[in-house]
């Protein structure tokens, strides 16, 4: 049988109504997917897109306009409190009081999901984001960083098997990325189900087992992310020559051939009709001297602009 899905989402509408100048927005168009259990999922999409009004719905801080979404199998309407108790949701934005240490941050939140105190694990969790050391600092006196670990650690209280991002990485630094990571890759060993949004490609390559991407609302990818990134066909080579190029070589095997550099040249093909060995022959025909190669894998990057521009089209 089919594992059952850590989210399923179905048809999901969400129009924002008219307010002053602003019109009103139909910021999700009838959006379905299902989660899969167990994985690093990601979605993906240009800023404006739809990701955050999503996100909110399951948490239950947006009103869906129509359709339906269960988290771990909880109607989010129906069964809400189950619903509620079946996600751990960490914010685009910051929000804490400055005042609480981070001890008692997540204290507080454990009791507001009534987590009895016997079964509170704050420190734990608190050695798992890294902040043991900081248990008894005021929240004012965190880094950013610091404050994201925390956040995250505040979204596990109650022990959720669903974890949602949303933007963990937005403006932070190479070494706190890394951070976040590793520490989503240490809670998805663990047995979370992790579902994050991003709008950094490399990211959700690195990190997802599968990514959505929506665009203007609409859902316009929804694969494992090794299957997506194939999608890309442009592949490059990139030769070096023992001397000088003073003609470029030419063939209708190349899609591109192009000068980087005084001895180098990048070439692009189609995958699905060449390969790197056929070009490098190519190349050899017509004289050329090869004394270095290397080639260049088409990335998430290239599916998503072909893929986003084709939505818009
Ligand atoms: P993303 O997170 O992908 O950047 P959002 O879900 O935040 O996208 O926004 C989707 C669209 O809905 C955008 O056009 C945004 O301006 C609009 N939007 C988001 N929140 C509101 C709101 N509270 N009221 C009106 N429009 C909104
Ligand atoms: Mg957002």
């Amino acid at each position: 049988m089919e594992t059952p899905a850590a989210i399923r989402i179905r048809d999901l509408e969400k129009v924002y109504a008219a307010a002053g100048n602003a019109p009103a927005k139909h910021a999700l168009k009838g959006v379905s997917f299902d989660v899969p259990q167990g994985q690093i999922f990601g979605l993906l999409g240009p800023n404006g897109a739809g990701k955050s009004t999503l996100i909110n719905i399951l948490a239950g801080l947006v009103r869906k306009t129509s359709g339906s979404a269960e988290i771990w199998g909880f109607d989010i309407d129906a069964d809400s409190r189950n619903a509620k108790r079946s996600i751990g949701i960490v914010p685009q934005e910051i929000v804490f009081d400055p005042f609480f240490t981070p001890l008692e941050v997540l204290e507080n939140q454990a009791g507001l999901y009534g987590v009895p105190k016997a079964a509170r694990r704050s420190l734990e969790l608190l050695g798992q984001v890294h902040l043991s050391d900081k248990a008894n600092a005021y929240a004012r006196t965190l880094s950013g960083g610091m404050k994201r670990r925390l956040l995250i650690a505040k979204a596990l209280v109650h022990t959720p098997p669903v974890i949602v991002l949303d933007e963990p990485t937005a403006g932070v630094d190479v070494e706190l990325r890394r951070q976040l990571w590793e520490l989503v890759g240490e809670l998805n060993a663990g047995g979370v189900t992790v579902v994050l949004t991003t709008h950094y490609l490399e990211e959700a390559e690195q990190l997802c087992d599968r990514i959505a991407i929506i665009n203007h609302g609409q859902l316009i990818a929804n694969k494992p992310t090794r299957e997506l990134v194939d999608m890309a066909r442009e592949k490059v080579v990139v030769l070096t020559f023992d001397s000088g190029v003073p003609e470029l070589p030419s063939s209708p095997a190349f899609l591109k051939c192009e000068r980087a550099g005084e001895r180098t040249i990048e070439i692009t093909y189609d995958k699905d009709r060449s390969n790197a060995g056929e070009v490098l022959a190519l190349v050899q025909g017509q004289g050329f001297r090869i004394i270095d190669v290397t080639t260049r894998e088409a990335d998430l990057e290239d599916v998503f602009v072909h893929l986003t521009s084709q939505a818009a089209a």
